[in-house]
């Protein structure tokens, strides 16, 4: 859509430390900027570790890298007697903008439910973070239930309780494709984001869904991701392990040349 700024976003997960953090997005930039102001129309926001916060974001500062920056994560708190966990208002001070909520690795191997995914997504909203909302099926549910169900019904569970101006960013991220180089078509793709475009306009209005962007993500690399965003609901992508690579995630930010 004309009106929906494209964004695209890597999610290191649990990899880099702050020096190789460091190097990466030195070396990202610097492969960008060999291609001149070609990234304007394009929003590009990483997730790093808790621990590279604070270093991606001095970096970003000294040499005005156009990149946002996000948090895998956050508490459902605010402060406290909450051991390992973070807040939502240390990442607002780090000059953070996003966060991811609902990740199935976190839904799988944090038993995060979706009751915990929406409290997760009032406590960005409460440090105006701007709330990735993962949602997705996996193979068996898809064969059950169908392609629309679940992600459908996690994210109605999400946006419980969320104002109609609220800033979110929606995330389908089928779990079969996710890791596994088992990439969605781009029919898939888009048949789920419109069905999660009709839950944001029954949820919090036409006007939000008109707005609002929904990521593609599960094995997008630089090869696929132009046929997913000529999906009419796909709006960028969420990307995982392709992130990594400086020359892939560079092709990837760049898929319109
Ligand atoms: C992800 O973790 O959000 C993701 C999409 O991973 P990958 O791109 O590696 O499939």
């Amino acid at each position: 859509s004309v009106t929906r700024k494209p964004l695209i976003a890597g999610n290191w997960k649990m990899n880099l430390d702050h020096l190789q953090a460091v190097a990466f997005v030195q070396k990202l930039h610097w492969t960008l900027k060999d291609a001149a102001h070609e990234t304007d129309s394009v929003e590009v926001v990483v997730f790093p570790p808790f621990t590279d916060i604070r270093t991606v974001q001095t970096l970003i500062d000294a040499d005005k890298i156009p990149f946002a920056l996000g948090a895998q994560d956050l508490s459902t708190k605010d402060s406290g007697a909450y051991t390992g966990e973070v807040s939502g208002a240390f990442l607002k001070k780090l000059a953070a903008d996003y966060v991811i909520i609902g990740h199935s690795e976190r839904r799988e191997y944090h038993a995060e439910s979706d009751e915990v995914v929406a409290a997760k997504v009032q406590a960005a909203l409460r440090h105006d973070l701007v709330p990735v909302i993962c949602v997705g099926e996996t193979l068996e549910q898809r064969e059950e239930s169908g392609p629309t169900a679940v992600a459908v019904a996690q994210l109605r569970a999400a946006l419980e309780g969320v104002s109609a101006d609220a800033d979110v960013v929606v995330a389908y991220e089928p779990v079969w494709a996710i890791g596994t180089g088992q990439v969605a078509s781009p029919e898939q793709a888009q048949e789920v984001c419109a069905a999660l475009r009709t839950v944001i306009s029954e949820s919090l209005g036409d006007a939000a869904a008109e707005r609002t962007r929904i990521l593609y993500g599960g094995s997008v690399k630089s090869g696929n991701i132009a046929s997913f965003m000529r999906e009419p609901d796909v709006d960028g992508a969420l990307v995982g392990g392709a992130s990594l690579l400086a020359d892939e995630f560079a092709a990837i930010i760049r898929y319109q040349k």
